[in-house]
């Protein structure tokens, strides 16, 4: 059994559509559970209508309130996917007439709950799964939709956040291998025991899918997307950056946080969990071998990535009350989190601690109350560069080879920082100076200039 997972750029049209109905048919021996996420952008209109219908009363000159424009907006995204694939309107209309109600509800109640915010959103994934099912039917495919909680998904109370109950990954098992079809399921959504429809969260299909295929011990999980896999780099950034063919779990994890958006942390959990490998393929280009995310036997050899995350704020504390004072640093990290400030990156001494925040939101108050017992310094315009590879904790001289790169190409390197894992080297440099660090630690590294010199970069091997 494999999980192929199809987010909403293979979604977004009749064309798309057609084209994801003909991979899936490509893998029919290897019994697939398909995942679909709504048609591309159906998430965010859902959301907005709903935030819409919130709104004041109509103004005079006003003839329809404004979420009704975004309904009719669903309304003919759909409309025109179902009529270009020839497909009957009814399949969209099932849902139209509660999704109409529901709005309208919000709009003479203004109120709006978190659990009509992730019953509302949860129409995209229904709705495309009928779709998909349907492409699949008319090319031979004994296919059905089935909405995830008919499949055993039942998760926490916890709108928008919800999580998979403990014993449903044995039911999801138990239901999904007694189909007698091939089942096309909702991502993103799943029901709580108290009969509330739920979210994961956004960006939750990837999730679901890790976890279904978690609970029927899949071959292999595919998430299908518009790229051909993980990259060495911003492609935007560096036009020689080339997809890599594996990765480990936690490579992958770490690329994640710093940068590459493709997969978050927490999706392949339940994956690495389950030591099931992940496969990022590309839907516009099926025949790409798109990146293998592996648990063990990691045998790839060399760094994997440089990535790049600007506009990074610097916070530098000095003090002398750090010498062997217990407690100084939770006291630091408590002031940031009661100001809402998330910490990226974290550097110590015995005098300094240096860190990297996302934003500068809530820092000048935090900044207050540091100042009260540290130095502060605030450097904004900052980026940090990460280099990640499992070869950083095998290879000796690679930090000297990073910064003999970036000596010479005259960039200061203003913060260094390696995780336990060791996999990951992490620097943070002037903004201005990011992209040209990245591109000169990419060639260096990943592209095979001055190959005898330094250092070899091998291809994956698999
Ligand atoms: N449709 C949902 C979203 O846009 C879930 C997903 O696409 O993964 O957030």
């Amino acid at each position: 059994m494999i999980v192929m997972k199809f987010g909403g750029t293979s979604l977004g049209t009749a064309e798309r559509f057609t084209h994801t109905a003909a991979i899936v048919k490509q893998e029919l021996e290897r019994k697939p559970v398909v995942v679909v996420s709504a048609v591309g952008g159906m998430t965010d209109l859902l959301l907005l209508a709903g935030e819409e219908a919130l709104q004041k009363d109509l103004a005079p000159t006003q003839e329809e309130p404004q979420y009704t424009r975004t309904l009719k907006k669903i309304y003919q995204v759909h409309e025109k996917i179902l009529t270009d694939l020839h497909l009957p309107i009814e399949l969209f209309l099932i849902f139209y007439e509660e999704l109409s109600e529901i709005y309208r509800g919000i709009y003479l109640l203004k109120e709006l709950t978190a659990r009509t915010k992730d019953l509302t959103a949860s129409f995209g994934e229904r709705i495309s799964a009928r779709i998909l099912a349907a492409c699949l039917c008319r090319i031979g495919i004994n296919a059905r939709a089935i909405d995830s909680w008919d499949c055993g998904f039942i998760t926490s109370n916890e709108f928008g956040a919800a999580r998979l109950l403990s014993d449903s990954p044995e039911k999801i098992k138990k239901i999904v291998s007694s189909l007698d079809f091939l089942p096309v399921t909702t991502g993103f959504i799943g029901k709580s025991r108290e009969g509330n429809i739920t979210t994961l969260g956004r960006g939750g299909s990837d999730l679901s899918a890790s976890l279904i295929g978690a609970a029927v011990q899949a071959e292999v999980i595919e998430i299908w997307t518009d790229v051909s896999g993980i990259m060495t780099s911003d492609p935007r950034l560096v036009p020689n950056a080339k997809t890599l063919a594996s990765m480990s779990f936690q490579e992958a994890a770490e690329l994640s946080f710093f940068g590459a958006k493709i997969l978050h942390p927490k999706t392949i959990e339940p994956a690495v969990k389950s030591k099931i490998p992940v496969l990022v393929k590309n839907s516009f280009k099926p025949e790409d071998p798109g990146t293998l995310i592996l648990s063990e036997n990691m045998k790839t050899q060399g760094l994997i990535a440089v990535t790049l995350k600007k506009e990074v704020v610097c916070v530098n504390l000095y003090s002398t009350g750090m010498l062997e004072a217990p407690g100084f640093l939770s006291r630091v990290f408590e002031i940031f989190k009661k100001h809402g400030i998330s910490i990226d990156v974290v550097a110590t001494s015995e005098v300094n601690i240096s860190l990297t925040l996302d934003h500068p939101d809530g820092l000048e108050k935090a900044e207050a109350e540091l100042s009260e017992f540290a130095e502060v310094h605030v450097e904004k315009d900052r980026a940090i560069i990460c280099l990640v590879g499992e070869d950083l904790k095998r290879t000796p001289g690679i930090a000297g080879k990073v910064f003999k790169i970036l000596g010479d190409a005259n960039i200061n390197i203003e913060m260094i920082s390696q995780g336990a894992s060791q996999i990951n080297l992490t620097f943070v440099v002037k903004s201005s100076d990011g992209e040209k660090a990245v591109r000169a630690l990419h060639r260096k590294f990943f592209e095979k200039v001055d190959f005898s010199e330094d250092y070899e970069f091998k291809e994956s091997v698999f």
